[in-house]
């Protein structure tokens, strides 16, 4: 046993999971090193090729803006004490036990990587579809790249009042010019560009005053090329808890959401090529068709209960829609890691400011955790950072207050992997992949066209 931090005894720490909270975890813990003279080693997992998680495979095509923060992990990724693992899937190739045992500790970043489920008949239907498979397949997921969406269809329905019902809802209604010079996977492109969509519905079971989407993210839908905005100005009528709430700072967003529903809800309705109607107060019951979707059955709500406590009630008068495509985007779920305790119910890993805790909620030591993975699938990307600041700041207390055996970190896991013939993708072999992606996307002029198969990325390092 010795100090850890020491050039003898290194504090090697493995992040499994590559998005925003691996990375900010990352940062903070190289950051503290330096801050306090410890020398930590930082080895990260990635379950594929290609860093960067959500904010490559999540982030919409057309909010390039919102991608630069890639700069900031990669100034991370360029730090000495930074080794990159990836192509290598904790559970699979690697135990939760070897980690632990090469590691002084270990931080589990995986996100939320399914969705949630209506749980209504007919949800199974083909056609009706995770809002998180289309979100993968536009933006060249491997696990997505297959998914096939009928837009043939002339209406498509979204389940859902947050951001990514939003992007969903753009995407599909973008004309090709909006989205020919982004980075949007070339078969996404292609489909949409001959998309026979016409009516597209977002649907929420409560009203504007709860609606969770973003003001800038709704003021661009009224902002698109070929679409006419439908909004009915009764939906946007307040019930007295909603007046409450509407009169509270903390619903800023959502007072200048309602502000710019009023002024969707005015505007004439023209010769747009695509309509996009903005519904509130409405539920889906059931999804009729025999194999594929050919209606909704939506159930008009009322709102019942205290300001910020209001749940939606089904009055019920019922209403149906004609459409064979449907989205639900009712918010992501994390998924579990054999051998690591798990919520289903909340899909997070059960933990306290990021330690791990048991059945018994006892903590198990040298297992921590960060993003949504720890506290569920909200917030934007940079409120990662704090997250991953407290818990590193809990695994630093833990580590001063030990002495710790010396551990190997990442190089003890090589003859392990090579063994069970994994590729492992280091830093370089990613700056390759990245390098080819960018001139591929050259004679399009788009940002880059990435690899939407994990045998293409290795096959462009042979
Ligand atoms: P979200 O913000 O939690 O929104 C989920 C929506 O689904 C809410 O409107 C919710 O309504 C509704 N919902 C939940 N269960 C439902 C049910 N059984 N039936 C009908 N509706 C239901 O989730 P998200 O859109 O997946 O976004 C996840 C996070 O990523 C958010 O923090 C979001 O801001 C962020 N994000 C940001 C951007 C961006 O910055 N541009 C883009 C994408 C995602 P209730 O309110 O009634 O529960």
């Amino acid at each position: 046993m010795s100090i850890v931090g020491t050039r003898q005894n290194p504090l090697r720490v493995a992040i499994v999971g590559s998005g925003p909270a691996g990375f900010y975890t990352a940062a903070a813990l190289l950051k503290a090193g330096r801050k306090t003279g410890r020398l930590v080693t930082v080895d990260m997992l990635e379950r594929l090729p290609a860093p960067f998680g959500l904010v490559r495979y999540g982030v919409a095509p057309d909010h390039p803006k919102i991608k630069q923060v890639i700069d900031k992990y990669v100034n991370t990724a360029q730090d000495p004490a930074f080794n990159y693992l990836g192509n290598v899937e904790l559970g699979k190739d690697l135990s939760v036990d070897e980690l632990a045992q090469s590691h002084h500790a270990v931080v589990v970043c995986t996100g939320a990587a399914t969705d949630r489920r209506l749980d209504i008949p007919g949800e199974d239907l083909w056609g009706s579809h995770a809002a998180t498979a289309f979100v993968g397949w536009y933006n060249a997921h491997p696990d997505f790249c297959d998914c096939t969406f009928d837009l043939s269809q002339e209406a498509a329905v979204i389940v859902g009042h947050g951001n990514v019902a939003v992007d969903v809802c753009r995407i599909l209604a973008s004309t090709a010019d909006e989205l020919n010079h982004t980075d949007i996977a070339e078969h996404a492109l292609e489909a949409l560009v001959s998309s026979r969509i016409r009516d597209i519905y977002m649907i929420g079971r409560r009203g504007p005053t709860q609606a969770k989407f973003g003001h800038v993210e709704l003021r661009e839908l009224g902002g698109l090329e070929d679409v006419d905005l439908v909004v009915d100005s009764k939906d946007l009528i307040l019930n007295s808890a909603s007046e409450a709430e509407f009169a509270d700072r903390s619903t800023r967003e959502n007072q200048k959401n309602l502000r710019t529903l009023k002024e969707f809800s005015c505007r004439p309705i023209g010769n747009g090529g695509r309509r996009l109607h903005i519904r509130f107060l409405e539920s889906p019951v059931e999804l009729g068709g025999d194999e594929q979707v050919n209606t909704i059955v939506l159930e008009k709500n009322t709102l019942k209960g205290e300001p910020f406590h209001q749940v939606a009630v089904g009055t019920g008068e019922r209403l149906e829609l004609n459409t064979g495509l449907v989205f639900r985007s009712i918010g992501y779920h994390g998924i579990p890691i054999t051998g690591l305790p798990f919520n289903a119910r909340r899909g997070i890993i059960p933990n306290e400011v990021g330690r791990v805790l048991d059945e018994h909620h006892h903590v198990v030591p040298g297992m921590y955790t960060a993003g949504w993975i720890k506290r569920g699938p909200v917030g934007l990307i940079g409120n990662n950072r704090a997250d991953a600041t407290e818990t590193v700041n809990a695994l630093l207390s833990d580590v001063d207050k030990s002495d710790l055996e010396i551990k190997p970190g990442g190089q003890a896991l090589l003859p392990l992997l090579a063994e069970r013939g994994v590729r492992i993708v280091d830093y370089t072999d990613w700056e390759k992949i990245d390098a080819v992606e960018i001139e591929r996307g050259k004679t399009r002029e788009k940002p880059r066209e990435k690899f939407t198969r994990v045998e293409d990325m290795l096959a462009a390092l042979d």
